[in-house]
């Protein structure tokens, strides 16, 4: 242990990081857990604590009603322009509103309903699978023709563009919508999403890319690929808090021709008429339907303003370098324990987590979170993900999470615990 090389390595590779100074603008727990699930919820922004004391101490305590017309009301508009900035989309084209999985119903069947004559929707089956079950309800509620299909990826981390190029060209003229997740939860896969963007559009598909794992991990460029339709999550590596409210995206040219379909008072043209006929509001915030959760909304944006100071490039350059070390040490010292990589190995087709596969899963992640202060997430039938963020991961916590994997298996750690999962794992 003494020459450890890889220790050294870490050791270096944090001390030439020079995003590492953006880890103290985090509540980090001093002697605290090593925390590898910023990818499913973020760490808590210092500045978000700020935030929250003014919001419900100066704004909701002192101001009251009055706060709905002191920034409350546009908040939703103010807070999606900057999240714009992280996506390569103008400020108009982003709000903040509801969940993902809301936003994700609400566009699908705004677009199906927009393109009557073509039935399908199609998707992947490495796809979020709640957002199968949100797409599977759009299509039920656009029409008794209308229909999803999943195309299924060969291997369970990828889905090759030949794959999804046949599948659209076997339904040409037929689908509505592409929507995939762009990058995908259990393998941390990429899609290419200009490329991918050109192939729906080739077939007369419209685009729609669920982005929560890839927002504030990487740049990403909606506009300049012509995606029509985006939804993501903020409570990820955006570190807006637990049921942060989403964003959905909208490209400009055609907010005014989609009707959201839970048409509500807050997304009407004028809220305060409380005419009987409904009219929507020009632009995006036709798309809101009740009102903010303004508390929760407020705090998404600390994270937001740390992830466009640090910039999106050097956030991805680092997520790279992070999970290639992270494979690098998995390869050399958790592989001969039968752990298996299931994420890309090409870095270009990796997101910022990476997934490793071992029959035991479920009871060495909890191994890990209970015995080892070590926090990964666990994902259905036996995949560990170890989530980077490269605004507060260090290399030294990569390193000593595979050692602690190390003890777990060598001193056969998770033996004490149950193998069937229970609870949010
Ligand atoms: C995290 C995530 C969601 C979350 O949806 P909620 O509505 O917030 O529960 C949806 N889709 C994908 C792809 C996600 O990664």
């Amino acid at each position: 242990m003494l020459s450890d090389p890889f220790a050294n390595r870490a050791r270096k590779l944090d001390a030439a990081d020079e995003l590492a100074p953006f880890r103290s603008q985090f509540v980090v727990e001093p002697g605290g857990p090593i925390y590898l699930d910023g990818n499913s919820l973020g760490r808590l922004p210092l500045g978000a604590i700020e935030r929250a004391h003014a919001v419900v101490e100066q704004e909701w305590g002192e101001r009251l009603i009055r706060g709905w017309n002191e920034g409350w009301w546009t908040l939703p508009e103010r807070v999606g322009a900057k999240i714009a900035r992280l996506m390569g989309a103008d400020p108009d084209e982003v709000i903040v509103a509801d969940s993902t999985s809301v936003n994700l119903f609400k566009l699908a069947l705004a677009a199906l309903r927009a393109r009557p004559e073509r039935p399908f929707i199609l998707s992947d089956d490495l796809n979020f699978p709640s957002d199968l079950y949100v797409l599977a309800s759009a299509t039920e509620s656009a029409g008794a023709d209308r229909r999803l299909e999943v195309v299924a990826s060969p291997d369970g981390i990828t889905l090759p563009q030949a794959t999804q190029a046949e599948a659209l060209e076997t339904r040409r003229g037929e689908v509505a919508l592409l929507a995939l997740s762009h990058t995908t939860f259990k393998s941390a896969f990429v899609h290419d999403l200009a490329a991918v963007t050109a192939l729906a559009h080739q077939a007369g598909a419209w685009m729609l890319w669920d982005v929560s794992h890839s927002i504030g991990a990487m740049p990403l460029d909606l506009r300049a690929a012509g995606v029509e339709l985006a939804v993501g999550c903020c409570y990820k590596y955006l570190c807006g808090g637990p049921g942060a409210p989403a964003f959905l995206y909208i490209r400009r040219e055609l907010q005014e021709q989609l009707a959201n379909p839970i048409a509500g008072w807050i997304g009407g043209a004028a809220p305060f008429h409380f005419e009987t006929e409904y009219a929507p509001a020009r632009g995006l915030r036709r798309f809101l339907t009740g009102t903010p959760p303004i508390l929760s909304l407020t705090l998404i944006e600390p994270g937001v303003d740390l992830l466009l100071e640090a910039g999106l490039d050097r956030i991805r350059a680092k997520s790279v370098r992070q999970t290639e070390f992270l494979i690098e040490l998995s390869d050399a010292l958790l592989a001969p324990l039968g752990f298996e990589l299931r994420s890309p190995r090409e870095a270009d087709q990796r997101g910022s987590h990476v997934a490793l596969g071992h029959p035991e899963g479920w009871r060495i992640n909890q191994a890990l979170v209970e015995r080892l202060g070590i926090i990964p997430d666990f994902r259905v039938p036996d995949n560990l993900r170890l989530g980077v963020c490269p605004l507060y991961t260090t290399y030294a916590e990569l390193h000593a999470a595979v050692l602690a994997l190390r003890r777990v298996m060598e001193k056969r750690l998770y033996e004490e615990f149950s193998p069937h999962p229970a609870g949010v794992t």
